[in-house]
């Protein structure tokens, strides 16, 4: 007897034959999304890369690394976050999603949020925090800031590419992932222990 898929299964299904976008056209491999889908903590990148158009999952080249390195100082991962993009497909060269790009894909994205229900989320970089903050986001000025949204916490930090390119970056960085583990500690006081 087969099974019914469940509303993961579907969705993904959909990404999996989607066109609504050009970006269809150049993609080897959607790549949908990895992680706990009933984590508290969703982390939001802007669109794949190419390692991660060729393996179907996100960051997994050097910026993937590095976000696995940044995590782990905190104690989060891929086992218990949920980590994907505003696009599943990647934009050519690494350039970024266009706009129309990015709205015909976030409702998928929103579909992710309403599915995993998150306490938090922490947009990687302007492009996602453009979409899911605010408008005109300034990373530069506004990185480690929170704000709650229909009872969602928000915050974004610096993308994993901006910092391999700018080690300036990084110290910054280093306390905006502190400020993210004491909300995690006090939005969800069970998630540590
Ligand atoms: Fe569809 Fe999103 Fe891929 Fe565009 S990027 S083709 S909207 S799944």
């Amino acid at each position: 007897m087969s099974q019914i898929p469940d509303a993961w299964e579907l969705l993904r299904q959909r990404c999996q034959v989607c066109t609504a976008c050009e970006l269809c056209k150049t993609r080897n491999q959607l790549v949908f999304g990895v992680g706990r889908q009933d984590s508290p903590i969703l982390f939001v990148g802007e669109g794949p890369g190419q390692q991660e158009d060729l393996q179907g999952e996100p960051f997994v080249g050097a910026a993937g690394k590095l976000l696995d390195e940044m995590l782990s100082i905190i104690d989060l991962g891929r086992d218990n976050c949920y980590i994907a993009n505003v696009v599943k497909c990647r934009p050519p060269g690494n350039r970024d999603p266009k706009v129309e790009e990015q709205a015909a894909c976030v409702g998928y994205l929103m579909e992710q949020i309403r599915l995993i229900r998150p306490k938090l989320i922490i947009c990687l970089g302007r492009i996602a925090a453009g979409v899911l903050i605010q408008e005109n986001y300034r990373i530069t000025r506004q990185h480690g800031q929170w704000i709650q949204k229909n009872g969602i916490w928000y915050t974004a930090i610096y993308h994993p590419s901006a910092l391999l390119r700018d080690l300036n970056r990084r110290p910054e960085t280093f306390l905006d992932l502190l400020s993210i583990r004491d909300k995690i500690n006090e939005v969800c006081p069970e998630f540590y222990q």
